[in-house]
Order: structure tokens, then C-alpha cells, then sequence
């Protein structure tokens, strides 16, 4: 089954996971932070359970405003993991809703992952949970526009509308351990 015909209805991560993101995310002030979620999808509950943070070097030629996963990283994360079922980054400056920025790269991945995490810094000097504002997304594949969107050139699909991949807020329980 691809990833993205999956019903997925709920998020479980484990505390450590958004204690590590958090960390990170403050460690790469004011960059945007970014990295991968690993984890496994149970088809028969809906759920997918994130049990891992790996962050991956931001290598955007502006890391302000936005995130490329390092290459060379990414290439190695994705032959040895298994287990990869999502994406994290930040926004140091804005709200943990997709930009317009974020919702065009994800057409290049979005067949590889299933879930995809924003966050942002909340008030400077707070700590672990209470130190980031999370939003987590599923990712869904619109079969709609599947036809006219292949038939375009990739120089357009970025054109308002055509979006083949997109993001839907998943709920999200945090896993005490
Ligand atoms: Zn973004």
C-alpha cells in the first residue's frame, strides 16, 4: 500500500522525541532546525507512532527562512533506516503551519513519509515540552488531480491548485515513557 492511501487518524510520540526536537530547534536559533522521524504505522489502529528524532543538518543557502536536508545525510538515512516515516523543521519566525515553501518540496518526498511535524519557539527561556508550540500533519495524495498534474512540466508544479501531495492536521498524543 503507498504510504499515502493509508487512513491515518492519530499520532503517538514519544515525549523524548519532542524533547529532542525541542532541543534542537533552540540549538539552531535563529536557523530553521530540521531533521527525520522515525518510528512504525499500525494500519489497524490508525496510528502511527514516532519513536526517534534524527536531526540533519540544514543546508538551505538561506537556513533563516528555510530547510533543505543535507544530501549526503539524507542519501545515508534513507539506505540504513528503515524506519523513516516522517519529516520535522522549524520556524523560528512564524506559526508551524505549512508555508507555500514547504507544501512545493514536499512533492518531491511526499511518496517516501507519512507524517510531517512544524514547530516553533515559544517564549525564550522555557524548557522541554513547554518550550515549543507542535503541529503535526498527514500527508495525503489528492488522486483528483493526479492526471493533470503528471502531464505538467515539473517547472510548473508549483502552480496554485496543482498540488499533488498536501497536509492535513493529524492529532497527536505525547507517550510518557
Ligand atoms: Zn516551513
Amino acid at each position: 500500500m503507498n504510504p499515502s492511501h493509508a487512513p491515518w487518524e492519530r499520532l503517538l510520540l514519544r515525549e523524548a522525541v519532542i524533547e529532542h526536537m525541542s532541543d534542537h530547534m533552540h540549538q539552531r536559533l535563529p536557523e530553521e532546525a530540521c531533521g527525520v522521524l522515525i518510528g512504525h504505522a499500525d494500519e489497524a489502529s490508525r496510528s502511527i507512532t514516532v519513536t526517534q528524532f534524527i536531526p540533519v543538518k540544514n543546508t538551505a543557502e538561506n537556513p533563516l527562512h528555510s530547510f533543505h536536508l543535507d544530501p549526503l545525510q539524507w542519501t545515508r538515512l534513507v539506505l540504513a533506516e528503515k524506519g523513516i516515516v516522517g519529516l520535522f523543521h522549524s520556524h523560528p519566525h512564524t506559526t508551524p503551519e505549512p508555508s507555500g515553501e514547504d507544501l512545493l518540496q514536499l512533492q518531491s518526498f511526499g511518496g517516501l513519509l507519512r507524517v510531517y511535524a512544524i514547530a516553533s519557539p515559544v517564549v525564550p527561556g522555557a524548557t522541554g515540552l513547554n518550550a515549543l508550540q507542535l503541529q503535526a500533519y498527514k500527508i495525503t495524495r489528492s488522486e483528483e488531480d493526479r492526471e493533470s498534474f503528471i502531464q505538467l512540466p515539473p517547472s510548473s508544479w508549483s502552480l496554485p491548485g496543482r498540488a499533488f501531495y498536501s497536509l492535513a492536521p493529524i492529532p497527536f498524543t505525547i507517550l510518557k515513557e
